[in-house]
């Protein structure tokens, strides 16, 4: 099927699960519905996968694991073919962005710049395939050779949230091509549709069928069988910390690591010498870009207290000015909320904060507005004189509420920014190079970003410290998260050694 028939399809359809290259009904004959945020109505079904699928798709992975038209090709074949998804996906990167605002809500304009990222990671993942090569060990021994080879890992099982999905999927999926591995992946059940479009283009660039499965359905039932399953060499985990740490122990019971992109609270610091705009702009994007709904939002921004007052009139100015429309609409800055369970969380939060003692500066309430219709809104809101023992300093919100918290000196700002149980990302806003890099050196966070935040690139390791996840993605870092080392060693003396004592020279 053409992905343009596919896509259309999707609206007001049901879709099935992905399995072996085949399109499969899931064995309980159940589906769930999927819910467009900007108008809070269902708008496709998607297949409610369990148990039983996740064996069918693992046992598919592992057929493909073996298919000699995957593990006998050689590299550059393999390359080739991510190059052909790439130009796939860019040649259908309006449908995919257009498919990811209607079940995510986030704006159009965002989703087509990660749709346009999407070749571009494939591309640079591709350029990898033919240049991943062991080492040659110089060992104490004489005689001996020893080298390393890189293998692909497995069956690789990832499971991605809804609020960046083909994104998230592409920092696993394209490291573990490039290397050779094969996937089953479970979406977030509110967001099923992108995975599925694209495997129809995985299909069209000539993967062998069983490369690539997708198992959609709910996060307890089939999440949990894929993190359970004996069949998976490698768990690729994106999502909430406490979800997160269910995944791991999961896979640890057999012996299977897990690369756990977690949840954050990151601290963003404008000291006194920084160019006031440029901070304001910087911390406002940073919490309220994707109404907050990202892992490594700015959502506690300390300031220094000399610059506190005029700070917080600055970001509450910008922060007025912030438009809140239908996220396929250009003007949009902030669209809905993608979820009616997430956006009950912020309300419930914004009500600890004045409960615990912060002030609203702006926001704290839905947008009152008829042409919004029953869609799930909330405007991006400011509290003051927050301390950093009040839940809206400590826990993840996941949404556009900012805590403003003050500090005085630089110890009394690196206890506060690390007085945290995440290490996910910071920032911070000076002229000072030695400041800034003290900063950078003493804070607990996976990246660090100085005068400029939420730079990602899919050529950045990254990935947390803390309770915000362990392993990295990005760059060389992915290739080695989804492939195993194997030593190789050589005695080419052509003598015999006292077998019963060990060797030292
Ligand atoms: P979540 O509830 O933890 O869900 C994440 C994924 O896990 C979804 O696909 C979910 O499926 C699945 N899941 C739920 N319960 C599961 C279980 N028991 N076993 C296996 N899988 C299970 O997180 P979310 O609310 O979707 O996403 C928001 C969180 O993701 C935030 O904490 C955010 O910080 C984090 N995040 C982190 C990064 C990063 O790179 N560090 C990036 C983006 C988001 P269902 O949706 O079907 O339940």
């Amino acid at each position: 099927m053409s992905l343009r028939t596919r896509v259309e399809s999707i609206a007001g359809g049901r879709t099935d699960l992905y399995i072996g290259g085949e399109w499969l009904k899931p064995r309980s004959g159940r589906y769930l519905d999927s819910y467009d945020p900007a108008t809070g109505e269902p708008w496709y079904q998607a297949a409610d996968g369990g148990e039983a699928d996740i064996d069918l798709a693992v046992a598919a992975a592992q057929r493909a694991l073996r298919d000699p038209k995957w593990r006998d090709i050689t590299q550059t074949e393999r390359g080739e073919m991510m190059r052909r998804l790439a130009a796939l996906v860019l040649e259908h990167a309006e449908e995919i962005a257009q498919l990811e605002t209607r079940d995510n809500g986030k704006l159009l304009k965002e989703m087509r710049a990660q749709a346009r990222n999407l070749p571009e990671a494939l591309i640079y993942f591709a350029g990898m395939a033919d240049k991943i090569q062991g080492e040659t060990i110089p060992v104490n021994k004489r005689n001996i050779l020893n080298f390393t080879v890189r293998e692909p890992i497995g069956v690789v099982g990832i499971i991605v949230p809804w609020n960046s999905p083909l994104m998230l999927l592409s920092s696993a999926l394209s490291p573990s091509l490039a290397i050779g591995n094969t996937l089953v992946v479970k979406p977030s059940e509110h967001t099923s549709a992108s995975a599925l479009a694209l495997a129809e283009l995985i299909e069209q660039a000539g993967f062998p069928p069983g490369v690539f499965n997708v198992v959609t359905g709910y996060g307890h039932t089939a999440g949990d069988a894929l993190t359970r399953h004996p069949g998976i060499s490698k768990i690729s985990f994106t999502g909430g910390t406490e979800t997160g740490r269910k995944v791991a122990m999961n896979a640890a019971s057999h012996l299977v690591p897990s690369n756990l992109e977690l949840g954050g609270k990151s601290p963003h610091v404008v000291l006194p010498d920084a160019d006031p705009e440029r901070a304001a702009i910087g911390v406002v994007s940073g919490i309220f870009a994707a109404a907050g709904q990202t892992c490594i939002a700015g959502s506690r921004c300390f300031v220094h207290e000399s610059i506190y007052d005029d700070m917080i009139d600055r970001l509450a100015a910008r922060t007025a000015r912030i438009v809140i429309d239908h996220p396929a609409k250009d003007h949009t800055e902030i669209g809905p909320i993608a979820l009616k369970s997430q956006l009950e969380k912020i309300e419930r939060y914004v009500g600890f904060g004045m409960e615990d003692g912060g002030q609203i500066v702006v926001g704290g309430k839905a947008p009152q507005r008829e042409e919004l219709g029953k869609g799930w809104y909330y405007e991006p809101t400011i509290f003051r004189n927050v301390t950093n023992d009040m839940r809206i300093a400590r826990d993840e919100i996941f949404g556009p509420v900012l805590a403003m918290l003050k500090f005085s000196d630089e110890d009394e700002l690196m206890h506060l920014a690390n007085d945290t149980r995440y290490g996910l990302a910071a920032g911070i806003w000076t002229k000072d190079i030695d400041r800034a890099l003290r900063f950078a050196k003493k804070v607990d966070a996976g990246t660090v970003w100085i005068n400029t935040y939420r730079s990602a690139s899919f050529m950045t390791p990254s990935g947390g410290f803390k309770e915000s996840g362990t392993g990295k993605l990005g760059g060389f870092e992915g290739i080695r998260e989804f492939s195993r080392l194997k030593s190789v060693v050589i005695d080419y003396s052509g003598e015999t050694h006292d077998p019963f004592v060990m060797r030292l020279k």
